[in-house]
């Protein structure tokens, strides 16, 4: 059985993937708490479904991109069996998770979307380093950043494990309402550092307070 909170269809508004009409499954549950977390509702709210209840939900919409997101998605076992049975169906599935937990037993064919946590976040020293090791050349990683400080931390992180690289994109991503995207655009150019600035691009379709987009 999962918790879920929600499954809906929308625009994906992150990833190389922004911009596809795009299943998320919402898992309920998460053992962090980021100063900026969008989906503090996925926290504690949610109903249990088995998977393959969760499977026949999400081919009613006969949408090729599934992203199984949360909360933290790996915290429940049957998730594991939820995105095997989801590759086995055709899908391109999509893996957001915050990067504290491990990815050994992802499948190999699902595009994991790691997030890893900077300062601002009150979350870095959580981070599960070994995850950056483990990416495939298809996987995509994340920073969200708040401020200088935080885009500082993540410019090291890319160069040291040398992301650019080793997967297929690394976005930086800024706090929407808190950190101007020209602001971390400009320190990008300026540093030549070799990502993409990610505006989360649901949040500038639907107001930012619009859940199930
Ligand atoms: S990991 Fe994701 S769901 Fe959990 S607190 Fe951070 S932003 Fe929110």
């Amino acid at each position: 059985m999962l918790t879920i909170n929600e499954i809906f269809y929308s625009i994906q508004g992150e990833s190389t993937y922004a911009g596809r009409p795009c299943v998320f499954v919402r898992l309920t549950g998460c053992d962090l708490r980021c100063s900026w977390c969008d989906t503090p509702y996925a926290f504690h709210e949610g109903s249990k479904r088995s998977v393959d209840d969760v499977l026949e939900e999400v081919d009613r919409y006969g949408c090729p991109l599934v992203e199984v997101t949360g909360g933290e998605p790996l915290l429940q076992e049957d998730v594991y069996p939820l995105m095997e049975s989801l590759v086995t169906r055709g899908h391109t599935v999509l893996l957001e998770t915050g990067g504290h937990r491990s990815t050994a037993r992802v499948p190999e064919a699902v595009v994991i979307i790691l997030d890893v946590k900077c300062p601002g976040s009150g979350e870095a020293h959580k981070n599960d380093w070994t995850n950056l090791e483990r990416l495939r050349p298809h996987d995509e990683v994340k920073f969200v950043i708040k401020d200088r400080e935080d885009y500082e931390y993540a410019r090291d992180v890319i160069v040291r494990h040398e992301l650019a690289a080793r997967a297929a994109a690394v976005h930086l991503s800024p706090v929407h309402g808190t950190l101007d995207p020209r602001t971390l655009s400009e320190w990008t150019l300026a540093d030549r550092l070799p990502v993409r600035i990610q505006l989360q691009l649901h949040k500038l379709i639907w107001d930012p307070a619009t859940r199930g987009v």
